[in-house]
C-alpha cells in the first residue's frame, strides 16, 4: 500500500465511536439545518479564537466569499494579497468582483513579505488579505499597523492556520474578520466540506448571518443582496465541536511529526521548513525546498510514497487570471520557490514507522542524486 501525503483513515478509526454518534444523534433529533449542533459550535470556535461571533458556512471559499461581502468589498475594489496561495484565496476575491492585487513572499517562511504592501495600496484597496499558509502566521504587527493608518480592513484567511499564532496571539484574531476552512485535510478538518467566519464586529456579523441565508434576516423575506446559500450542516457541525475539543492534540500530534522530520532530514540537503520569530507552527503542511525536487518526487514515488506540491503553479501565472495582466517574472521569490518546494506526509496520526520509511527513502534518494 502507498503512503499518502494525507490520510485520515487511521483517525477515523481512533474516533469512529464519536464520529458515529455525532450523526447519529444529528439524524434523531429532528434537524438537519442551521439547528442547535451549528449553535452550539459557532459559541465553541468563537470562544477558542476569544471573539463574540462565529459564522458557520458551508466551505472555505464562500467563508472569504462572505468575509469581502460583510466587510463591503465588492466590484471594482482592489484587495492586497499573495498569489503563493491555495487558489481558491484568489477565486473567493474574483468572486466579489474584486481585483487580487498580489504581494511576493519571504523567501524563507514563503509567506507574505509584509514590507511590500504599503507600496501596493491604492485609492481603490479595499481589504488586506493576508494567508497565514501552511501553519504559521503572516508578521500581522506590521501590518494591522499599516491597516490601521490607511483605514484599510484586513481578512485573515485562516484555511491552514487554525491554532497557530504569533507573539502569543491566534490566528483570525487580528482582523476585522477571519475565514476559516475545514475541508477534511485542514487542521481542523470536517467529514465533508464546511467553513467559518468570525469577527468581533457586531455589524459585520449581522452581514454573514444575512449573506449566508439568501439575504434573509427572517424567514422568506430578503432584506438585502447580494445574498447566497452558505449553510454549514448539522451533521458537520456536531463533527466539528467534537474534534474542536481535540484540537490542541491534533496540533501537538502534528509538532511531534515535524520534530521527528527536523532530526531525521535535518543533515541532508532539504531545506526544511523555518519558523519566523514568535510564531507557534500547527503544521497543515510540511514544506521541504530542494532545487532537484522533480527527481525525488520520481524516486519517492517508486517507493510507493506519493509526496505532493502546495503550490506548483503561482495564482498569477495561471490561464484563469490571466485577466489580471501578470506576467512571469512579476513575483520573483513566489515563482522561483514554487519551482523546488514539495510536502512531505503530515497528519496527526502518521505513525512513527511510517514516517521513518519517509526519512530513509528521501535519506537515500539525496544520498545518491
Ligand atoms: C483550503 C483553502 C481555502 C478554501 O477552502 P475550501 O473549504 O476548500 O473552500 C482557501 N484558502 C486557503 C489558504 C486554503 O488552504
Amino acid at each position: 500500500m502507498s503512503l499518502l501525503v494525507w490520510d485520515y483513515t487511521r483517525e477515523y478509526e481512533n474516533e469512529r465511536h464519536d464520529i458515529l454518534a455525532a450523526v447519529d444523534t444529528v439524524f434523531r433529533s429532528g434537524q438537519l439545518i442551521l439547528g442547535p449542533k451549528v449553535e452550539q459550535f459557532e459559541r465553541d470556535f468563537a470562544a477558542y479564537h476569544d471573539v463574540p461571533h462565529c459564522v458557520g458556512v458551508d466551505n472555505g471559499t464562500n467563508a472569504i466569499v462572505l468575509g469581502l461581502q460583510a466587510i463591503g468589498v465588492g466590484q471594482g475594489d482592489e484587495v492586497i494579497t499573495v498569489s503563493n496561495t491555495a487558489a481558491p484565496t484568489v477565486v473567493a476575491i474574483d468572486a466579489v468582483g474584486a481585483r487580487p492585487v498580489f504581494v511576493d513572499v519571504h523567501e524563507d517562511t514563503y509567506l507574505m513579505d509584509v514590507d511590500q504592501v504599503a507600496a501596493a495600496i491604492t485609492d481603490r484597496t479595499r481589504c488586506l488579505l493576508p494567508v497565514h499558509l501552511y501553519g504559521q502566521c503572516v508578521d500581522m504587527t506590521p501590518l494591522t499597523a499599516l491597516a490601521a493608518d490607511r483605514g484599510i480592513p484586513i481578512l485573515e484567511d485562516c484555511a491552514q492556520a487554525h491554532g497557530a499564532r504569533r507573539s502569543g496571539r491566534v490566528a483570525g484574531s487580528w482582523g476585522k474578520a477571519a475565514a476559516f476552512s475545514f475541508y477534511p485535510t485542514k487542521v481542523l478538518g470536517a467529514y465533508g466540506d464546511g467553513g467559518a467566519t468570525i469577527t468581533s464586529d457586531d455589524e459585520v456579523a449581522a452581514n454573514l448571518r444575512r449573506l449566508r441565508y439568501y439575504g434573509m434576516e427572517d424567514r422568506y423575506y430578503v432584506v438585502a443582496t447580494p445574498g447566497h446559500n452558505s449553510r454549514l450542516d448539522e451533521v458537520q457541525a456536531e463533527i466539528l465541536r467534537r474534534k474542536l475539543t481535540r484540537m490542541d492534540e491534533y496540533i501537538g500530534a502534528r509538532r511531534a511529526v515535524a520534530a521527528r522530520y527536523a532530526e531525521g532530514l535535518g543533515d541532508t540537503g532539504l531545506t526544511l521548513p523555518a519558523v519566523a520569530p514568535g510564531n507557534e507552527h500547527v503544521y497543515y503542511l510540511y514544506v521541504v525546498r530542494h532545487p532537484e525536487r522533480e527527481r525525488i518526487l520520481t524516486a519517492l514515488r517508486s517507493y510507493g510514497i506519493m509526496l505532493n506540491v502546495s503550490y506548483r503553479w503561482p495564482v498569477h501565472t495561471m490561464s484563469g487570471f490571466s485577466h489580471l495582466g501578470y506576467a512571469a517574472g512579476d513575483l520573483p521569490v513566489t515563482e522561483r520557490c514554487a519551482g523546488e518546494i514539495f510536502s512531505l506526509p503530515m497528519y496527526p496520526s502518521l505513525s512513527v514507522s511510517d514516517q521513518s520509511k519517509v526519512i530513509d527513502a528521501l535519506r537515500h534518494t539525496l544520498d545518491t542524486l
